[in-house]
């Protein structure tokens, strides 16, 4: 039953006679729909009536199944983005930190809706531990496995609770040296293990499994972020790795950033044209947003390429692969990674024309650098 407010003394005039007429319409829309309803076909057979315990455990096994979804889809994306992290290193500037190839987690770390599923089905507590050792990375050639509980690093004990993962990162950063092999001290069921784990350098960008069922995908400066629904389309490992290759050129190569630099000076113009009277409702700031967008994307998909050969990944599938997606999500403008990454012929050739590019030089035994500009070289002397 709708609330009314005769008595609201909050708006003069005729502000509560609209409200108490607004009130009746409700009231009166209610009334109808409860006739409505009570003159709906009903369905005839008898409604199945099912125990209450039965239903909390079959509630149970269905967050279950939720759970184990979005922990395989973490771990895969996870696997398939630390080898290009791990390639695109010195395409990544500054932005860059070592690591050990190993995901830590305790109980903390998942959604309290999943955390008792967690506790059961991983073991975790309140101490850090191992949920992921990335293959080919420090931490499994070091012999470090998943479940291990971490004890100490380099001699310093590892935080437990609730801000464990973050003092544990701090740990990880003024402990860890280019070159030098990390002391590492586990529990292993009854077992006390020491390993030595030699920490290698990454792009620091956190790649993540994003919420939505989407085919998208985006990088935004900081993060990759990969939808759901991308984790279904990708057929396989490799493709996906083409996803997450493309966004890592996104951010290494600074496009955010350019984007954003270009968008404050379109909107000096408009600030320049306010001043002067003329109301450009941020016009000049918005296509200067968008200018290079396209060759932003021609960049990406090149360095992308480049990105995926260095980690020894295969490229042939690359422009097929953007085909099919923009044959799939052709038209819906600003909602999927196609509409923002658009589809022209001369997209796909130029993938091709980089492909054969990357296979000339494997042949020839040249470094896999993409080509800059004459003055744009990383760490040259261009601007
Ligand atoms: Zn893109």
């Amino acid at each position: 039953m709708p609330r009314m407010h005769l008595h609201d003394h909050s708006a003069g005039g005729r502000r509560p006679f609209r409200d108490f007429m607004k009130q009746r319409t409700l009231l009166l829309l209610s009334l109808g729909l409860a006739a409505l309803l009570s003159g709906c076909a009903a369905p005839t057979t008898h409604r199945t009536k099912v125990d209450d315990a039965l239903i909390e455990i079959e509630a149970r096994k269905q967050r279950e199944i939720a759970f184990d979804t979005m922990l395989s889809g973490r771990q895969r994306l996870t696997a398939i983005a630390h080898p290009l992290l791990k390639a695109a290193a010195p395409l990544c500037g500054e932005e860059t930190h070592l690591s050990l190839g190993a995901v830590f987690t305790n109980k903390y770390l998942f959604a309290e809706e999943f955390r008792d599923i967690a506790v059961v089905k991983l073991g975790v507590g309140e101490p850090l531990q191992i949920l992921q050792v990335i293959g080919g990375s420090a931490a499994q050639r070091a012999g470090l496995m998943a479940g291990d509980i971490i004890v100490s690093l380099n001699g310093q004990s590892v935080p437990t609770g609730e801000d464990a993962l973050k003092r544990f990162a701090d740990i990880l950063e003024e402990s860890l040296k280019e070159g030098a092999p990390a002391r590492i001290r586990v529990v292993r069921g009854d077992d006390r293990l020491s390993f030595q784990a030699t920490p290698e350098r990454i792009c620091s960008y956190a790649v993540m499994l994003g919420p939505g069922d989407e085919v998208n995908a985006y990088a935004d400066g900081q993060r990759i972020v990969i939808a759901g629904g991308m984790l279904r389309f990708a057929r396989s490992d490799n493709e996906l790795a083409l996803v997450v290759a493309h966004e890592l050129a996104h951010n290494a190569m600074g496009h955010i950033k350019a984007k954003m630099q270009n968008y404050m000076l379109g909107s000096l113009l408009d600030i320049l044209a306010a001043a002067a009277g003329v109301n450009t409702q941020g016009v000049f700031g918005n296509m200067a947003a968008q200018a290079y967008s396209q060759e932003f994307e021609a960049e990406a998909d090149y360095v992308g390429l480049y990105i995926m050969a260095r980690a020894g990944l295969e490229t042939a599938g690359a422009a097929n692969f953007w085909r099919r997606m923009a044959a799939i999500h052709p038209g819906s403008i600003g909602r999927n990674h196609a509409a923002t990454h658009p589809a022209t012929a001369e997209r796909f050739l130029a993938i091709e024309k980089t492909v054969a590019e990357i296979e000339n030089k494997k042949a020839a035994g040249l470094p896999l650098e993409p080509r800059y500009k004459a003055d744009k070289k990383p760490g040259g002397d261009g601007p």
